[in-house]
């Protein structure tokens, strides 16, 4: 939903007491949301008016981690992504919270809606997208690794600040979300989004983090990924040089490798993926929601 809209939604709601941070209103409106929209493949950042040592909150039945809101300190914030599978997240869904004493505040809400996500046809080598029987259980193996990274080991760790970019954003070659078709074979979606780079570009961490990969895979090339907090990780594919090792802490803004062309690509360029929670995101939008939240 675009900003425009998302200010109509706020005027036409009723008023009640919950509002996302990405709205275009301050925090302290007069006309939060009962409801909202986002598309499949999105974060929100989602405050919610009580503090977070108080409710519990759950999203579609599930009990999800309760944060301290950074700004506001009578608030919470929840983190709730939404998967890029129309079947899954087509749906409307409720927020709930739940006082110490039982009592429940007001629900929210939360419709997820299917953009229309293009197709993209890409020529690779053909080893890549049908692998040779040889390279099976090298790639099975490192599925499950990567699987594994993606899991928040501290889910309860605060992020500190909004998210800044891993190369200067000079042009997105292929968004996030679309539909990719290799070699005329359709291979699922793109987790991420691709950053134009020259081979050689320093990669920045977007946050501080902690390395939770440091490996060169099949597909993926030269691979990091790095958890923040929250239960958000980020991915960095087609690395041609990795200068971090698993376990390593990162500050904001540190050097972690250099961009490359390694893996499945068809020149070199930097993938840039955000999960929550294991599910993928659209970057550029967590990145400037994390930044409104922090904002001044
Ligand atoms: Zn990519």
């Amino acid at each position: 939903m675009t900003w425009t809209g998302r200010l109509l939604m706020t005027l036409l709601s009723l008023p009640t007491t919950c509002f996302s941070d990405r709205d275009p209103v301050d925090n302290h409106s007069s006309n939060p949301l009962t409801s909202q929209q986002l598309k499949s493949g999105e974060a929100l950042l989602l405050s919610l008016p009580c503090p977070s040592d108080k409710c519990t909150v759950a999203f579609d039945g599930n009990d999800i981690a309760v944060h301290p809101h950074p700004k506001n300190p009578g608030q919470s914030l929840v983190v709730i992504a939404t998967p890029l599978d129309t079947t899954v997240s087509a749906k409307r869904k409720l927020v709930t919270m739940t006082m110490p004493d039982g009592g429940n505040l007001p629900s929210i809400e939360l419709e997820t809606i299917e953009p229309d996500y293009p197709v993209e046809p890409l020529s690779v080598n053909p080893d890549l997208v049908t692998p040779p029987e040889h390279a099976l259980e090298r790639i099975n193996k490192e599925r499950t690794e990567i699987a594994n990274a993606l899991k928040a080991k501290n889910p309860h760790q605060p992020l500190t600040s909004g998210f800044i970019e891993p190369v200067p954003l000079r042009k997105v070659t292929s968004p996030f979300g679309i539909r990719r078709l290799y070699n005329e074979q359709l291979k699922g979606r793109h987790t991420g989004v691709d950053l134009r780079a020259a081979e050689g570009t320093p990669v920045q961490a977007p946050h501080d983090g902690k390395v939770k990969m440091a490996q060169s895979n099949w597909y993926t090339g030269g691979h990091i990924v790095l958890e923040h907090g929250w239960g958000v990780s980020s991915s960095y594919f087609h690395l041609s040089d990795i200068q971090v090792n698993v376990g390593d802490t990162v500050s904001q803004g540190q050097k972690i490798a250099l961009t490359g062309a390694s893996g499945r690509v068809t020149g070199p360029h930097l993938h840039w993926g955000i999960h929550v929670n294991g599910t993928p995101v659209n970057p550029l939008q967590f990145m400037a929601d994390s930044t409104l939240l922090f904002s001044p």
